[in-house]
């Protein structure tokens, strides 16, 4: 039978679809997009964002956009600002660091040093790549031993003159934790009082650039902060757009406009900073769509609504004693759950319970903490668009009958 399938078929046989994506507990990328989206995207589909020329309407979507991410991000006076599309936060990552290290280059004309950069051990792998082809010391403190987040204890003595920054996270791809942004950013302008040297920081908020805005009006974080140069979030995560795009909003005094590269093929004159040239009309005509439809009022419910879900697991995970949860503690994080399994019974194991879960169509990731808990393996289950209340009843009673078979 099977070998009368057209190539098409084929290819959709191996992928049921949407089922599998939708169960896939540990990813932050969206799995579900609202029906109206889904047509602006896939009519976009056909058009090259980078051509302006032929398509100005999305140097406009891109500024729209852009004036969103500043307002939320708290940028005082826009015109102080810039913003790209990026293909996702790696590239804004890489983008950053390399804003960082021609600042200090051109503060530092003297110095022989190699520079370096310091993140906490629940960084995103995306740094070490960047710094690694960048020639940037890569420097790593470890994340708090209860909280799991990088705080400001530790920084002091790792930096010096030639830090070009600190990465801080919002939303650690590990732990879902905030990095201490604030209590950072106060220990870096007492340093800068007394050593008359500015390290900036760069806020990693893939994925609570588009939460904490929403839900944690007490937390400042962004451009509220002296020493915060740039911010990077990922549209593809609580965006809510499918893979993949992601922003870069910096100062404009940090991000030199020589770095820019012209090109004049398209028509006209074009100065660019990302690295992707083409890429996708779109994601950018989704996200226009978003910002004009839901706004900050429609995104604050989509999130807030996360948060409702995470509750409802939370309480029946809490059922299983077997089950211990990591994240959410007693700090504000991104909606989801971090947990190990304990018990008396060795076979009570994360690694059990994840093939368990892929034999029944669940992806779980399992992983070390980061440092100093890198002991712990734990497992992680991002609340994204798309968990309701009838997938949740599915998972809990694969849980249940994986447990059941255990304590046999
Ligand atoms: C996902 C993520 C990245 C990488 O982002 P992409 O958009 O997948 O390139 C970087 N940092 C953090 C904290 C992330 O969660």
């Amino acid at each position: 039978m099977s070998s009368n399938k057209n190539p098409l078929e084929k290819i959709l046989s191996l992928i049921p679809f949407p089922s599998r994506s939708a169960k896939n507990l540990g990813t932050f990328s969206t799995t579900h997009m609202m029906s109206n989206a889904v047509q602006i995207f896939n009519h976009y589909s056909a058009f090259n964002a980078v051509d302006s020329c032929a398509y100005p309407e999305f140097t406009h979507m891109e500024q729209e956009c852009g004036k969103f991410f500043l307002e939320l991000f708290h940028a005082k006076h826009h015109d102080d600002f810039r913003y790209f599309t990026t293909s996702g936060s790696s590239e804004a990552l890489f983008m950053s660091l390399i804003f960082m290290k021609y600042y200090w280059k051109i503060n530092n004309k003297n110095t022989q040093g190699k520079p370096n950069f310091v993140i906490g051990t629940n960084g995103h792998t995306a740094w070490h790549k960047a710094t690694s082809y960048l020639d940037i010391e890569l420097r790593q403190i470890n994340v708090h031993p209860q909280h799991l987040y990088l705080d400001e204890k530790h920084i002091l003595e790792n930096i010096d003159n030639n830090t070009i920054g600190i990465g801080c996270t919002l939303g650690a791809t590990t732990t879902l934790n905030f990095d201490e942004v604030q209590k950072i950013n106060h220990t870096l302008e007492k340093y800068q009082t007394e050593k008359n040297s500015f390290i900036p920081i760069h806020v990693d908020a893939a994925s609570g650039g588009l939460v904490a805005p929403f839900v944690n009006a007490n937390i400042i974080w962004d451009f509220r902060l002296h020493h915060v140069v740039s911010i990077n979030v990922s549209s593809h995560k609580f965006g809510m757009i499918y893979p993949s795009l992601g922003w870069l909003c910096v100062r404009s005094e940090i991000s030199s406009e020589e770095l820019q590269h012209e090109s004049h093929y398209l028509g006209k004159s074009i100065k660019r900073y990302p690295i992707q040239f083409s890429h996708s009309g779109s994601h950018l005509a989704t996200q226009y769509y978003y910002v004009k439809s839901l706004g900050f009022e429609g995104y604050q419910k989509a999130i807030k609504q996360l948060f409702v879900m995470q509750q409802l697991l939370l309480t029946e995970l809490k059922k299983f004693e077997q089950i211990k949860i990591i994240t959410p503690n007693e700090t504000a994080s991104l909606p989801g759950i971090v947990f190990t399994v304990e018990s008396v019974k060795a076979q009570h194991h994360l690694a059990g319970l994840a093939s368990y879960l892929a034999a029944n169509g669940w992806h779980l990731p399992t992983f070390h903490l980061p440092r100093p808990a890198d002991d712990t393996m734990a497992a992680r289950i991002v609340i994204r668009q798309g968990f309701n209340e009838s997938l949740m009843g599915e998972l809990v009673n694969v849980l249940k009958d994986y447990f059941a078979t255990q304590a046999e």
